[in-house]
């Protein structure tokens, strides 16, 4: 019963206490309350700040260290030129000069994107793919003419043709090889980067032919290298692509192409097939070339006497298969 008996006195301190007790715990509620607003209001802030400054650096069109004394930006400067080639892929366009295809968004894009007026320069075309449209309007003619070049075949091109258009042989090596990267005016009249590889014996006539052709405008529709088309002559004739170095023997024999020794250039397939009449019947090659065997008749991208392209391979000391007797190959420019 002792323990049970509470005096009044005690009673009222200890409701003081309670009550004192729910105070505090108001205060630190309140409290913690305010300090989450003032730091969400900080926060707030901090990002608004960030957002001014941000803008004001695209304003100015530059982001501080992120660009070199060219004005070029850092990340196409430094962009490793083979990368973009060995992404090269059959019928690749872009409408517009777009280096930046396939990399991550970053601050330097959003820069480059407001800045359309920006000279491109010779490693920023160097890393696009072949096939890609260049718009050169703005270009003087030096680095048009530093466009058209040949080099030893890096890594990545080895890599692309090795187990592809080339194999292991004892009459061509890899370092008697050149990958030659050109312009040439499409279908659409367009400028479009192409890439041939070459024997180095006619790599340096081969650029003169490319510079001439595209200088006069001579449409070639496309220009990549046979692998695209898994080293596949019929695949890549089909398609109207141009190439030269294929190792591969003449279709239906034994004996070795020329192309195998990168000495023998077809231009614009399809519209200038190979054919072979035999007890009657034409062959032709590659087959949706067909309606273009028949050299009597008129149309578009015929190689004949009188073509640009015949005369200029004739210069060049090249023999045309359109002057076969046996057969007829009129696409074929050979060494
Ligand atoms: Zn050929």
């Amino acid at each position: 019963m002792k323990g049970r008996r509470v005096s009044p006195k005690k009673t009222a301190a200890s409701r003081k206490t309670a009550a004192s007790k729910v105070l505090k715990k108001y205060i630190l509620c309140f409290g913690t309350v305010l300090f989450c607003a003032a730091a969400m209001l900080g926060i707030w802030q901090f990002r608004r700040q960030a957002q001014v400054e941000e803008t004001e650096n695209q304003e100015a069109g530059k982001i501080p260290g992120e660009q070199d004394g060219n004005g070029k930006t850092k990340e196409a400067a430094s962009g490793n030129p083979e990368e973009k080639s060995s992404n090269s892929s059959v019928g690749q366009k872009t409408g517009h000069l777009d280096i930046k295809e396939g990399h991550q968004p970053t601050a330097v894009d959003a820069v480059s994107s407001i800045e359309p007026q920006q000279p491109v320069g010779f490693s920023e075309i160097q890393a696009m793919a072949a096939g890609d449209i260049l718009d050169v309007s703005a270009f003087s003619e030096e680095l048009l003419d530093s466009l058209f070049y040949s080099e030893v075949l890096s890594e990545q091109v080895q890599q692309r043709i090795i187990n592809s258009s080339y194999r292991e042989n004892e009459n061509i090596s890899l370092e008697e090889l050149r990958y030659l990267r050109v312009l040439h005016i499409g279908f659409d009249g367009e400028t479009h980067i192409g890439e041939l590889i070459v024997n180095q014996e006619i790599a340096e006539d081969i650029l003169e032919i490319m510079s001439e052709l595209y200088k006069q405008e001579y449409p070639i529709e496309k220009m990549v290298l046979i692998d695209a088309y898994g080293a596949d002559d019929e695949s890549s004739m089909s398609d109207n692509n141009t190439s030269v170095f294929n190792y591969r023997e003449i279709a239906g024999s034994s004996k070795l192409s020329r192309h195998a020794l990168g000495l023998a250039v077809d231009i614009n397939p399809k519209y200038n097939p190979y054919v072979k009449e035999k007890n009657g019947e034409f062959l032709v090659s590659p087959a949706n070339g067909a309606a273009y065997a028949d050299r009597s008749q008129e149309f578009p991208h015929k190689i004949a006497e009188g073509d640009l392209c015949l005369r200029l391979f004739l210069e060049y000391g090249f023999t045309w298969g359109g002057s076969w007797n046996s057969v007829k190959d009129y696409q074929h420019f050979e060494r």
